[in-house]
């Protein structure tokens, strides 16, 4: 499994472009995928349907649009055999990817992550979901959440911007381990407005947790939380053992405190 990444994608601006942009993200389509069948052990090609999609990739910026058929995008992707140790090797990967007709490739080098975030029919519990939407005089936005493998897909969301340019882009995003940020975008020009390296789940301050030298745990240098922390080892430490109360440790584990 990928490190996943939680995106929040607010979009505001005129109220014209954000009607249509709304229709055209949710708009029904359909795709070859190909995958493994369990009951004859092979792979198959089936069709997936998004009826109500809700926020897709393909969408915003579509293979078919290139005048690639479903056929060449359902292959799966070729291996190009560079030598690792080439220097170039990066370099080259990237220039290969971007020749190519298959998904993984296409996916990759156009959107910026391997994956839609579309909402499939058969999903029953889907993460991608229209969190807001206003249309009312001049306040007119949509707030989208979805999900990403591995990195914010910021190469797809600058074509989204192009197609409405007077709208503003704002991406929140934060990765799996804790590092994220925010992006600002405007007719497909990428800000950087911050960026954390970790965020105290618990005060919401920025590049605050630290590893404690006494190993008591990765413990937030502006709230003190213990909520995670070894709370026999910080017994014995000078900086963590004054955070030993009910205001820093959750009431299940005092009785470790205590005890
Ligand atoms: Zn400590
Ligand atoms: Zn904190």
């Amino acid at each position: 499994m990928p490190n996943w990444c939680f995106n929040t994608l607010t979009i505001q601006g005129p109220k014209q472009e954000i009607d249509y942009i709304k229709d055209r993200l949710n708009k029904p389509f359909s795709v070859l995928h190909d995958s493994w069948n369990m009951d004859t052990r092979e792979m198959e090609v089936k069709e997936t349907h998004y009826s109500a999609p809700v926020f897709a990739f393909w969408n915003i910026h579509s293979p078919l649009e290139e005048g690639i058929t479903m056929e060449e995008y359902v292959q799966q992707p070729s291996r190009l055999g560079i030598d690792p140790q080439d220097p170039e090797w990066f370099a080259k990967e990237v220039a290969h990817a971007k020749t190519q007709k298959d998904w993984y490739n296409w996916n990759t080098s156009n959107w910026g992550t391997k994956w839609d975030v579309a909402v499939r029919d058969d999903d029953k519990y889907p993460d991608t979901r229209l969190e807001e939407y206003k249309s009312e005089g001049e306040d007119n936005w949509l707030v989208y959440v979805y999900q990403t493998a591995w990195s914010p897909a910021v190469s797809v969301l600058v074509t989204l911007s192009n197609l409405i340019p007077n709208c503003l882009l704002t991406l929140n995003f934060e990765e799996e381990t804790g590092w994220g940020g925010e992006y600002e975008i405007l007719r497909g020009n990428v800000t950087e407005l911050m960026d954390w390296e970790n965020r105290c789940r618990d005060c919401d301050e920025l590049n605050t947790m630290e590893y404690c030298e006494n190993d008591c745990g990765e413990i937030c240098s502006s709230c003190n939380y213990m909520g995670e922390a070894d709370l026999e080892i910080a017994k014995e430490c000078q900086t963590h053992k004054i955070y030993l109360d009910s205001e820093h440790v959750p009431d299940y584990r005092m009785e470790q405190v205590n005890g």
